[in-house]
């Protein structure tokens, strides 16, 4: 190894500057740390529902990757991996090849918007608020749709493992049209693959289905579970069972799987498999943090669900590998990690939600699901809090 272990990260969001920053606290010079990012950018994704929304602007919630890492000694190289040899221990891009000793993956999801026709906003007719531009684009549509509303549909195909920004779309939807007097124009329907409302990929938590049975019962937003998309049409969607429901505005979840220059290294759906302290199953300097890797859903469901990977398990999954390549380099015992937990807020227009699961996949030490306005506020101000902490580099904070 060389003097001081040369550590490279793929990707710049919440799991890989996360790894970036505490690698930096715990090894200071034993360390190289290089981010290697296609994105030139941080996003804040949970705030991607309020920019399809117009509340909120794409620079209220980026900062360059440049002014974060920069100043903590960080290096930081704007481009998009294109494979790994882990062989040889190299990262390549379209420009040079990168050796490691240590590799962290921290490349999310690819997005597979071709698991049904018709789905998504580039060759599909549906909406979508996963990246900055895709909300952006959303908000464009919204915009179309207010001046000659109609039927809206909102939902995740079959697949889908990241439920929450439906639920959080569909709400701000009605709370909006509900702003703008015009909601007894707009019939919305939910459509999911999840067995139950307020399941969300886990199990649901404690009360979650009653919980949100009334929630959609209150804002009158009629709701289909257990379902599968047979396609999308400009103008419909078309369920496996033959329902056909008409639609001016559709936004739905895709379903993910690993992005194609780390997919040789992880499982069918190229979800990169580890062990408790997130390092690679075959490959000992590798590890992976984040929606990049394989975590298998709590149960079956009858038709196909995934289990999310929120960002608090994505920083907590950075904090643990983090810390166990630190021990490798100093000679130290691994740490020892318990099973990833979550907390989540959850946007409702007019109110919000907080969900504790701990660990995600039951059963559980500590559940919780409650609504109220206080956790909007809640919600908002993390939003400022985390840019705040993520700028200077400050993830040993809570
Ligand atoms: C709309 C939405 C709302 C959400 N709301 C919440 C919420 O309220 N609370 C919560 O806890 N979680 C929320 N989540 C989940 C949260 O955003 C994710 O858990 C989190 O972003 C995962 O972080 P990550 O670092 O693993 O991956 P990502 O955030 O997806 O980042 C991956 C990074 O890798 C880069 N990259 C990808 N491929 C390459 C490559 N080949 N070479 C170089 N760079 C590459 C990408 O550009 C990106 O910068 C939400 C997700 C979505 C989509």
């Amino acid at each position: 190894m060389a003097e001081s272990a040369r550590i490279v990260i793929l990707g710049g969001s919440f799991g890989g500057l996360t790894t970036a920053f505490e690698l930096k606290r715990h090894l200071r010079n034993q360390a190289d740390i290089t981010v290697v990012c296609d994105l030139d950018k941080f996003v804040f994704i949970p705030s991607l529902p309020w920019v399809s929304m117009g509340w909120r602007q794409p620079d209220d919630i980026t900062i360059p990757l440049d002014e974060i890492l920069s100043p903590k000694g960080i290096t930081f190289i704007n481009e998009e991996a294109t494979g790994v040899d882990p062989d040889s221990s190299k990262v390549i891009t379209a420009n040079q090849e990168i050796p490691y000793d240590y590799l962290v993956i921290a490349t999310g999801p690819a997005l597979v918007f071709s698991a049904v026709p018709g789905l998504g906003p580039d060759e599909g007719y549906t909406e979508c608020i996963f990246t900055l531009e895709q909300a952006q684009k959303c908000h464009k549509a919204w915009e179309r749709f207010l001046e000659e509303p109609g039927p809206v549909v909102v939902g995740s195909v079959q697949g889908v493992s990241c439920f929450g920004p439906p639920y959080e779309y569909v709400f701000e939807i009605d709370t909006e049209l509900r702003k703008r007097k015009i909601r007894h124009k707009v019939p919305i329907t939910f459509i999911t693959s999840e067995p139950y409302i307020g399941h969300f990929g886990i199990g649901g938590v404690r009360k979650s289905k009653r919980i949100m049975e009334d929630e959609f019962a209150d804002r009158e937003i009629k709701i289909l579970t257990n379902v599968a998309v047979e396609e999308f049409t400009p103008d419909e969607v078309r369920l496996k069972d033959g329902t056909k429901i008409p639609f001016k505005l559709a936004m739905f979840a895709p379903p993910m799987a690993g992005v194609k220059a780390v997919f040789h290294l992880g499982n069918e759906k190229g979800f990169i498999p580890v062990d408790s302290n997130y390092r690679h199953k075959q490959y000992s300097n590798i590890f992976s943090v984040g929606v990049a890797v394989a975590m298998a859903p709590p149960e079956k469901t009858p038709i196909p669900t995934g289990l999310p990977k929120t960002g608090y398990m994505t920083v907590e999954m950075a904090k643990a590998a983090a810390k166990t390549i630190a021990a490798d380099i100093t000679g130290k015992e691994p740490p020892q990690v318990e099973p990833v937990g979550a907390v989540c807020l959850m946007d409702m227009g007019s109110t919000a939600a907080i969900m504790i699961a701990k660990p995600v996949v039951p059963p559980r030490q500590k559940a919780e699901l409650k609504a109220g306005v206080q956790y909007k506020w809640l919600k908002a101000g993390f939003e400022k809090y985390f840019l705040w902490k993520i700028k200077r580099g400050l993830t040993q904070l809570p």
